[in-house]
């Protein structure tokens, strides 16, 4: 799960902490005879899928390696032992098992040179302490920076249903884009961001897009803890590695040459030296009125070669058709990859064995996918949409949303399930972020009938809305949440649920010892399971199109596609 280490902390606060009710909770009383159904989980099952995909056999199922073959096989295999067709790409007229996804993965090769200007004055940085850059997600094979000027931009945020647009018609073009993360009104916990919650316009991603589409040689967002939600480690480590991205038609239309961070200390002096003061123009900054700030005398300059290829990884997608509505689809999501094999830890254990992260949500998908393929045949189509590169930066979801197999504009919703808790129960469960939908709504009054009440997530200004697989969905206009287990135990409350949270942030998350364990009951899952197949039956036997909440940044997207809804 989560690519970005930090968001470890508030994600894990459900991922762990428990499930659903106990075997007395009753599942919700419906009228429709089709919704009516409701098929029990076995915890068996899922213990032994999840003992499977996370063993040392299968390598911490790295993408392209040796533990994506057997990996694909046994998630292939196990689709069709649970009645499922294939639902990848198309070919000769007959749908595959799987769907390609092209990866492109660069790596900075030797030590980049980076430098600001000022009044003529060289300021080398040093990767990693000062700047992290990271390797270009363009294909290209070299990056030559030389004295481009320097803009500072506020937070870069164009967003003009909230009347908000922080480049005033500036010119970036060849230029580089000085940043703040996070949301204009973050800091005051008021305005037309959420407040302290973040809403995409505070995503880094964000940021290095709308600097591409301003054509911008390259964007550096200001490090700061406190927005970021993480420490300078995080990104340190997050962008001086190899990275990973889907091959696009027009990279650059996606990524500015020059992407990177800086830290805080460093923007102060460099505004400094252009007579700026930055808390001042921070300040300014959380206003509409800001305009872009050209730094007086300075320029950046960048050199360094990449090392780029593409490789090629794969979604595995199993699927029910629907008996009357086929070309409408219901989407259930996992990621299968984890982080392969990779530094020892001090058992010297290198095998990154993901069995929450992420074997829990395939051993889900699948047994969704045995529950629609035995019962009351669905009247729209259901997917079981298994992605791989997560763990590289949500890349198999953001290539199935970006060459769907099936339209998005009548796919109803997407349903993620990412690093479910393997104990439990518990008597409430949570979303990623603080979204609204119609749709979270109907989960909502599902989950509540079964026993388990709704628990905002604590931290929203993390952004963790838009960091699970279900992102690539929401931000092209599909209604889409990750579910997340509970943390209010039903043995042991909210305490026992915190005290297993932080044992697996601690001691798990990410680490050679998130395995599989005997003493998992399965419970929860198994509960939560059955609130999950509700709510998919529900919206694949109905006329229904839930949307976003009125004041969503997505629900424009959707609504442009209204009329392919019928
Ligand atoms: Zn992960």
């Amino acid at each position: 799960m989560k690519t970005l280490l930090a968001s470890a902390i508030a994600v894990a606060l459900f991922s762990v902490a428990g499930c659903a009710a106990n075997s007395a909770t009753k599942p919700a009383a419906v009228s429709d005879a089709k919704s009516a159904y409701v098929p029990k989980f076995d915890p068996k099952l899922l213990s032994a899928e999840v003992k499977t995909l996370a063993s040392d056999e299968f390598e911490g199922r790295g993408p392209a390696t040796p533990g994506e073959t057997k990996t694909v096989a046994y998630v292939i295999e196990q689709m069709k032992g649970a009645g499922l067709q294939p639902g990848g790409e198309l070919k000769d007229g007959k749908r595959e098992w799987t769907q390609p996804v092209p990866l492109l993965r660069a790596a900075i090769t030797g030590t980049p040179k980076l430098a600001f200007n000022i009044g003529g004055k060289a300021k080398k940085l040093t990767q990693g302490s000062e700047i992290s850059v990271r390797a270009p997600l363009d294909g290209a094979k070299s990056v030559a920076i030389t004295k481009a000027p320097v803009v500072f931009c506020g937070y870069g945020v164009s967003a003009p249903e909230r009347n908000w647009d922080d480049f005033k018609g500036v010119d970036l073009k060849g230029k580089i884009a000085v940043v703040l993360i996070n949301d204009p009104d973050f800091e005051t916990g008021v305005g037309d961001f959420g407040g302290k919650a973040m809403t995409y316009y505070g995503r880094w991603t964000y940021k290095y897009e709308e600097a591409a589409r301003r054509g911008a040689a390259g964007l550096l967002i200001v490090h700061e803890t406190d927005p970021a939600s993480y420490g300078w480690a995080t990104v340190k480590n997050s962008n001086t590695n190899t990275m990973f991205d889907v091959v696009r038609d027009d990279p650059s239309a996606t990524h500015p040459k020059l992407e990177g961070w800086i830290q805080r200390d460093l923007a102060v002096s460099l505004l400094k030296s252009s007579g700026l003061d930055f808390d001042k123009l921070k300040k300014l900054a959380q206003m509409r009125e800001f305009k872009p700030v050209v730094l007086k005398h300075t320029t950046f300059s960048a050199s360094y070669q990449v090392d780029s290829s593409v490789i090629t990884s794969r979604n595995v997608v199993g699927r029910v058709e629907g008996a009357k509505h086929p070309d409408e689809t219901v989407i259930y999501s996992a990621h299968w990859d984890h982080l392969g094999v990779g530094e020892p830890d001090a058992k010297g254990d290198r095998i990154y064995n993901g069995a929450v992260d992420n074997a829990t949500g395939t051993a889900a998908l699948i047994e969704l996918g045995r529950a629609f393929a035995h019962g009351p045949k669905p009247e729209r189509s259901v997917l079981f949409l298994n992605v791989t590169a997560e763990e590289k930066g949500l890349l198999g979801s953001e290539y199935y949303a970006s060459k769907p197999l099936y339209p998005l504009a009548t796919t109803v919703a997407d349903i993620n399930m990412d690093a479910l808790d393997p104990m439990g129960p518990a008597k409430n469960w949570s979303q990623s972020g603080n979204a609204g939908s119609e749709l979270l709504d109907e989960a909502k009054t599902l989950a509540q009938a079964n026993g388990l009440a709704f628990t905002v997530d604590p931290h929203p200004e993390a952004g963790h809305f838009f960091r699970s697989d279900h992102f690539g969905f929401a931000k092209r206009g599909v209604p889409a949440f990750s579910w997340e287990s509970g943390n209010d135990l039903v043995d042991g409350g909210l305490e026992a649920g915190e005290k297993a949270r932080k044992e697996y942030v601690t001691n798990r998350y990410h680490q050679p010892a998130d395995q599989w364990e005997p003493t998992w009951t399965f419970a929860g899952m198994s509960h939560d399971l059955g609130v999950l197949y509700q709510l998919g039956s529900k919206l694949a036997n109905s006329r229904q199109w839930p949307n976003w909440a009125s004041d969503s940044e997505f629900r424009a997207t959707r609504d442009a596609t209204a009329g392919d809804r019928k």
